[in-house]
């Protein structure tokens, strides 16, 4: 009698079942390709990289610094420290300068207009 009632995930390289194969560091389930011997773990995607701020926290204060309060006011709102505030700011600033080079591109420039420069 079988006891491992989950269902076979597909391996990422052949496509064919996987089965269970222990834990990863994190305590998800990890998985070994029959075929090809490759383990895979399937992993939530986490958008926030190794911060470990709930998601719910980190749109929280993302919310209230983008209509414009400040970071000690948003440490006060959501209890989370300034320091962590920052950290987070850093790391999504880095995941939008990226999204940004990889979405507009090849922009055909026709005027351009420059404000507030003298030299
Ligand atoms: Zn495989």
């Amino acid at each position: 009698m079988s006891t491992d009632t989950t269902i076979h995930p597909l391996c990422p390289g052949c496509k064919t079942s996987a089965i269970r194969w222990g834990k990863d560091s994190k305590g998800f389930q990890r998985y070994r390709c029959r075929s090809c011997g490759t383990t895979f773990a399937n992993r939530p995607a986490n958008p926030l990289g190794n911060h470990r701020l709930p998601m719910n926290k980190a749109l929280l204060v993302l919310n209230l610094l983008v209509e414009g309060m400040s970071i000690r006011g948003a440490e006060r709102v959501s209890s989370v420290h300034r320091d962590t505030i920052c950290m987070l700011l850093r790391t999504v600033g880095d995941k939008c300068e990226r999204t940004m080079a990889e979405l507009v591109k090849d922009v055909e420039v026709q005027d351009v207009e420059m404000d507030e420069i003298w030299s």
